[in-house]
């Protein structure tokens, strides 16, 4: 079975580069019926909190990339999941217990340097033009031990890399990448422990390869400014006696200007997109397609239509091997592109979830049948917020009047045909209507010159949806006190 995991670690928001990499880890999963897992890597202790583990499940849940084990949103003590904990820091001895195992078969070793002794080691590389390697290359034969050391001293702990020869990192999306051995060093696998014998806090190079072995992961998938990484982690698993997963580097996204993408380009935390009103849809959508071409029978998509894929095609149509190697560059406009052509499709019941964090608390009081016309008609919008802002005048009286529409549109031969709007009582649709006809029949009026004095009486400007959708959304008591002032 496929097994996958998202692996942030909480050090700040949820950035729309990991949610990319959560998402494509998401559809694998899904696209092979296998299981998805979120692990919190909160090993870097003065920057991992809480509050961000917080704000990385529920922008995860937002976005709709539910995880099949992993912790349980709102209670760090809770998980899901026969493999937990799911927080790294709660699996301290299962990562000493392995890396006794490795001081024991001498395949890694106490270091005991000073931060002194290893500057004046790298100096000495460094005058000699090389880029230092603990234990390679000039400093190569130096190590630890030969030093002399007090051996009750607390030590951190390096593992011990094959010397000589490539490692070779494969990859479902790179291909294959060769990384020379003695580029490589004796890299550290615990922090300096508290006491002699003591092993410190072991770090991400280490806990991932124990996790995702531990958790019975098969692929990898992760942004490729891990890739680095990932020739460390193959010996160690190799060390160790694990078997190596399946690994896919994912490029990283870009700004519209070829940077990487930062606070300047705007938004990157999810936080943000979603105050922004985008539906979670676009967002999966558009951040698939950054660098994912979907190919259905064997022809990359290209219509309009064609890219408006579900959920349910997306995962269908996953593959790896149709994703590019190279950053991708995001585009905003296609995002908001995307997100209104979902609004538009979307049935009013889908609608609704999203667009209750942005109109007031008092949606949930009215009618069904008033909530599913609210929202049909003004699902023109571009985005939740644009529709919010359009239902403004259905839940609160205009604060003020644009002063030229009131000059333009409320006449004095206007406000006879106002009284008589007054005089109606039936608000079903059609009755409505003929009712209105009969106004404007009445008064020989054209209907827009109606329609536009009714928007500014009732929205305080001439802009609203569709007059009878307005005259009901207000609804009939509230539609006479707003009309008395003008009469
Ligand atoms: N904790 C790492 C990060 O946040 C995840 C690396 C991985 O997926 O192996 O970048």
């Amino acid at each position: 079975q496929v097994v996958t995991r998202f692996a942030p670690s909480p050090t700040g928001m949820l950035h729309i580069g990991g949610v990319r990499t959560a998402l494509f880890c998401w559809l694998f999963a899904r696209r092979h019926g296998g299981r998805f897992i979120l692990r919190i890597e909160d090993t870097d202790l003065s920057r991992s909190t809480d509050d961000n583990i917080r704000i990385i499940e529920e922008g995860m849940a937002w976005c709709g990339l539910t995880w099949d084990e992993g912790p349980v949103v709102g209670d760090p003590s809770q998980w899901k999941g026969p493999h937990g904990p799911y927080r790294q820091m709660q699996r301290m001895d299962l990562y000493r217990t392995k890396i006794q195992e490795l001081l024991d078969k001498g395949l890694a070793y106490r270091c005991r340097c000073s931060r002194e002794a290893l500057d004046e080691r790298r100096k000495a590389v460094e005058a000699a033009g090389k880029v230092f390697q603990y234990n390679r290359g000039l400093d190569a034969g130096k190590g630890c031990a030969e030093a002399g050391h007090d051996a009750s001293q607390p030590a951190a702990i390096r593992f011990r890399m094959p010397k000589g020869g490539d490692i070779v990192v494969p990859d479902l999306i790179k291909g294959e990448t060769h990384f020379p051995a003695d580029s490589l060093d004796d890299w550290i696998i615990a922090r300096t422990g508290e006491g002699p014998g003591e092993i410190g806090v072991p770090t991400y190079n280490f806990c991932v390869v124990v996790d995702d072995t531990h958790m019975e992961v098969t692929h990898v998938i992760r942004g490729d400014d891990h890739l680095n990484n990932t020739p460390k982690q193959i010996p160690l698993f190799e060390a160790l006696g694990y078997e190596l997963p399946a690994f896919a580097h994912v490029p990283m996204i870009l700004g519209a200007d070829g940077a990487k993408l930062s606070k300047r380009h705007g938004a990157t935390s999810i936080t943000e997109y979603q105050a922004m009103g985008l539906l979670p849809s676009a967002v999966r959508l558009a951040l698939a397609r950054l660098s994912w071409t979907p190919k259905i029978d064997g022809k990359a998509v290209e219509s309009a239509e064609e890219e408006l894929l579900t959920d349910e095609q997306m995962i269908q149509l996953f593959d790896l091997a149709d994703c590019q190697k190279s950053a991708a560059r995001f585009d905003m406009d296609k995002l908001q592109w995307l997100n209104q052509k979902l609004i538009q499709r979307a049935s009013w019941q889908e609608l609704e979830p999203h667009l209750r964090p942005f109109v007031p608390g008092m949606w949930d009081q009215k009618p069904e049948a008033w909530r599913a016309q609210a929202i049909q008609s003004t699902q023109k919008g571009k985005s939740l917020t644009d529709m919010a802002e359009a239902l403004r005048f259905a839940f609160e009286r205009p604060a003020a009047f644009d002063e030229k529409a009131v000059e333009k549109f409320m006449t004095p031969a206007i406000k006879p045909a106002l009284g008589e709007v007054c005089a109606l009582t039936d608000y079903g649709h059609d009755a409505l209507e003929a009712g209105i006809n009969a106004i404007l029949a009445r008064h020989g009026l054209k209907t827009k010159d109606l329609a536009q004095a009714l928007r500014v009486a009732l929205c305080g400007k001439p802009v609203s949806p569709g007059i009878f959708d307005t005259l009901m959304l207000v609804g009939r008591d509230e539609v006479v006190a707003r009309l008395e002032r003008w009469l």
